[in-house]
């Protein structure tokens, strides 16, 4: 199963993500995990990319595509994978099909959370009380949301076009958005 989660900050991604991840047995592949991680280490790319996160805006088409490209290509990506952060733009998206089929992949069902952006900012504003991520001040939020409607929110129709999307309601709590997606999760694995 190869899957796509999208979805403003704030619509529970990373939670359903993880959740999708352990139950069926896939790598949770989360460009923003991936990107704080080279913060925290310190490494070149951490550096670069720092500032940019603080501020709320997006890393470069060019690096994103190159971290993922990398990233897809490991092993332990074989048996399918949840991409949760990534594609952010449709540059992004365009250059993730052909790379998947490079390495004899294919991008199965994209689950779109829909939550409405006062919810979104609600979560956000609370997530960033509990864990003070730097790229949670209400500036920042707003920024990012801001940059979700522009450059992102236009790859649901995208998807949508090439017939991918299953939409999910993500307003409801952890647990009865997890019963959508999995009943969704599970009729793709019903053979036909
Ligand atoms: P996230 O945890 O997915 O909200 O990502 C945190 C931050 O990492 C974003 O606000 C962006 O600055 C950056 N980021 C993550 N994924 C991407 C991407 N696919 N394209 C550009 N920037 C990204």
């Amino acid at each position: 199963m190869n899957l796509l989660i999208l979805g403003p900050q704030g619509a529970g991604k990373g939670t359903q993500a993880t959740r999708i991840a352990t139950e069926y047995d896939l790598p949770h592949v989360s460009t923003g995990d991936m990107l704080r991680e080279s913060v925290a280490a310190g490494t070149e790319l951490g550096r670069i990319v720092g500032p940019i996160m603080e501020r709320g805006e997006l890393v470069t088409d060019d690096l994103m595509i190159a971290l993922i490209r990398e990233r897809l290509g490991l092993s332990d990506a074989d048996p399918g994978f949840v991409l949760d952060g990534f594609p952010r733009t449709l540059a992004q998206a365009e250059a993730l099909d052909p790379m998947l089929r490079e390495i004899g992949k294919e991008l199965g069902i994209v689950l779109v959370l829909e939550v409405p952006d006062d919810v979104a900012t609600g979560r956000m504003l609370r997530r960033a009380e509990l864990e003070g991520r730097a790229d949670d001040t209400p500036e920042a939020i707003q920024r990012r949301l801001a940059t979700y409607h522009r450059e992102t929110a236009p790859l649901v129709e995208w998807y949508r076009a090439r017939d991918r999307v299953a939409p999910i309601d993500g307003t409801p709590d952890v647990g009865e958005v997890w019963e959508q997606i999995r009943a969704v999760l599970d009729r793709l694995e019903v053979p036909a």
